[in-house]
């Protein structure tokens, strides 16, 4: 193999570009031609490829986002979209590719893989942290860190005026977020996707902060809920009871960007280089992960068809602390 793409796709994370720059550079040493695709699979549809060397990726380890940017693509969907992007590839010579992004990014890769039969690796790159066969994945551990600093931050107003806050952080189908930032700033009560919530117990445990003296309360919720969203829960608890003067902040988009923290740089700088050897050493059809702190490498057809369940013990732990 000897000319590798590089790509992200699907949301953005901090870390992606420490990843890039990780798969120019392992690629560069390992003497192979990298080429950047723009836009993710839009780009690679239309052609927008760009040689890469050392110099392209240079002061790009601190930076948040994509320097390579990112893209959902409805045509690449369709057979006829992977066909189109297939061509592309072909007459760039490109005889590998390495893709950074999430679940569907990886499902992406692999019809293309079965229909072409173009080898592949993906890197996971989500702030969801929701992909089996990793431990972690890129962009998660930032974007959790920012949640923390902000629940931090309305935890002072919240305290200084005897409010009870509903926080929304990111996490469509996935309570990593909510959960971590959730013990880290020692909210009251985590809502979730993977978990049903009553809300009558709910206002019951509020009610009992209330009766100990407890002046503000924080609630974390993530955004894909069954019980709905923060603004949703937020009136629900209000009608139950009018005790509590409540407010919801949602973080949105906040958590996706910043500089990425040093975790995030490594994880990202390790799965690159593995997935440039990986690649070499003829993997194909895997996705990059960690597991407690080694390298390894995940089969789709392993890893694609479960779900990966949040740790019950966090949740544990969280129930334990915020009696
Ligand atoms: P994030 O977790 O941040 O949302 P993601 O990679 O899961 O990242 P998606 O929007 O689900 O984000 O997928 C990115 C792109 O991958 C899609 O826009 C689409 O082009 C392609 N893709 C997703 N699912 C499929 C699929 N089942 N078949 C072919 N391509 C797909």
């Amino acid at each position: 193999m000897n000319r590798i793409g590089v790509f992200t796709s699907g949301g953005d994370a901090p870390g992606m570009n420490a990843a890039i720059r990780a798969v120019v550079r392992a690629g560069i040493f390992y003497n192979k031609e990298i080429v950047g695709i723009y836009r993710g699979y839009e780009g690679m549809i239309e052609g927008d490829f760009e040689e890469m060397d050392v110099r392209s990726v240079a002061n790009i380890l601190q930076r948040g986002g994509t320097m390579l940017k990112s893209a959902r693509s409805k045509e690449f969907r369709t057979p006829e979209g992977r066909k189109k992007a297939f061509e592309q590839l072909k007459k760039h010579n490109i005889d590998g590719l390495i893709g950074i992004g999430g679940d569907g990014s990886f499902t992406g890769m692999h019809h293309l893989f079965l229909e072409h039969g173009l080898p592949y690796i993906c890197i996971p790159g989500t702030i969801d942290n929701d992909i089996p066969g990793t431990d972690y994945t890129i962009g998660y551990d930032t974007a959790t860190n920012t949640a923390v600093e902000a629940i931090d931050k309305i935890r002072d107003t919240a305290l200084s005026h005897n409010r009870l806050f509903f926080i929304e952080v990111m996490g469509r189908d996935s309570g990593y977020i909510a959960i971590s930032s959730g013990i880290a700033g020692g909210a009251v009560s985590i809502i979730i996707p993977e978990e049903e919530t009553s809300i009558d117990e709910l206002v019951e445990k509020l009610n009992r902060g209330g009766k100990k003296k407890k002046t503000s309360s924080l609630v974390i919720v993530a955004e894909g809920g069954k019980s709905g969203s923060a603004m949703e829960i937020a009136q629900k608890v209000k009608e139950k009871s009018s005790y509590f003067d409540t407010k919801v902040t949602i973080l949105g988009h906040l958590q996706r960007g910043g500089t990425p923290t040093y975790f995030d740089r490594v994880l990202a700088s390790k799965m690159g280089v593995a997935a440039i050897e990986g690649l070499d050493q003829g993997k194909t059809d895997v996705m990059v992960g960690i597991r407690h702190h080694d390298i390894i490498f995940n089969k789709f057809d392993d890893i694609m068809n479960q779900p990966k369940d949040i740790h019950k013990d966090d949740l544990r732990i969280a129930k334990i602390l915020s009696i």
